[in-house]
């Protein structure tokens, strides 16, 4: 497998008055073409802040990224938006739909903001919506859509531009137990279909064991344990 993603000793410092937070500590990770990757460690450890240097939202206080061999240091912030833009999607937490739009107008959002002709980028939403199987939610709006719906239009909007890597920060920990199962289920069905990328944080073990190919271990901002899923 070729290398998607690779981090070189990469660190964020946070400085809170006379403290220095090491949220991520060094880390050097490759991540592969194809590959869905778990990142697993307690609530502090430094998950949220690696997952957002990796996508490009945050820049690291030292060490670099290279994303398809493109270091991001070297880009400026517009370019670092492009790159964002084009090689990345974002699932969260609490889905971050917007709550006035329906279904299909928050994942054309992003077509909308590149300046897709409406015809077309009105198709390209609809087919991602029938991927995540919410063709007939098309006129929902967020607050008419179930928990796992609502995560599933977001599924669908980091999609849409077709990005080849997915990032996904506690994506069901606003969930029950069986609709987290699905989602990461469809999470896993898009790797193996698409050949996506996708990097998730979870709190949730056993998930990760069974739906990933790869379980990364986070403690104090370092990486503690890296090693394939028992599946
Ligand atoms: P996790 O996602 O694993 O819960 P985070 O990446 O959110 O962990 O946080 C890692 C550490 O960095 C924690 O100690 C947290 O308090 C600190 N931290 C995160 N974001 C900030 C911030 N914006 N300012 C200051 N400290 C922060
Ligand atoms: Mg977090």
């Amino acid at each position: 497998m070729s290398d998607l993603l690779v981090t070189e000793k990469l660190t964020r410092r946070y400085v809170m008055g006379e403290t220095v937070v090491s949220a991520v500590d060094g880390i050097d990770l490759t991540f592969h073409t194809g590959e869905i990757a778990a990142i697993v460690g307690r609530s502090g450890s430094g998950k949220s802040t690696l997952l957002h240097l990796l996508g490009g939202l945050d820049r690291p206080t030292s060490g670099d990224i290279a994303i398809q061999d493109r270091r991001m240091s070297e880009l400026t912030d517009d370019e670092l938006a492009i790159l964002r833009r084009d090689k990345v999607g974002f699932i969260f937490q609490f889905f971050n739909l917007i709550p006035t739009r329906n279904a299909l107008q928050n994942v054309e959002l992003p077509l909308v903001l590149s300046g897709v002709p409406v015809r077309e980028r009105r198709e390209q939403a609809m087919t991602f919506l029938r991927q995540v199987g919410l063709e007939s939610r098309a006129e929902h709006k967020p607050q008419e859509l179930s928990g796992g719906e609502q995560q599933r239009v977001a599924i669908a909007r980091a999609l849409v531009m077709n990005p080849p890597l997915l990032l996904a920060d506690e994506p069901t920990g606003n969930l029950d137990t069986k609709t987290s199962g699905e989602i990461v289920a469809l999470l896993h069905q898009i790797q193996k279909e698409e050949g996506k990328s996708i990097i998730l944080v979870t709190h949730d073990r056993e998930l990760a064991e069974t739906e990933t190919d790869r379980v990364v271990e986070m403690k104090d901002g370092a990486i503690v344990d890296d090693r394939r899923s028992k599946r």
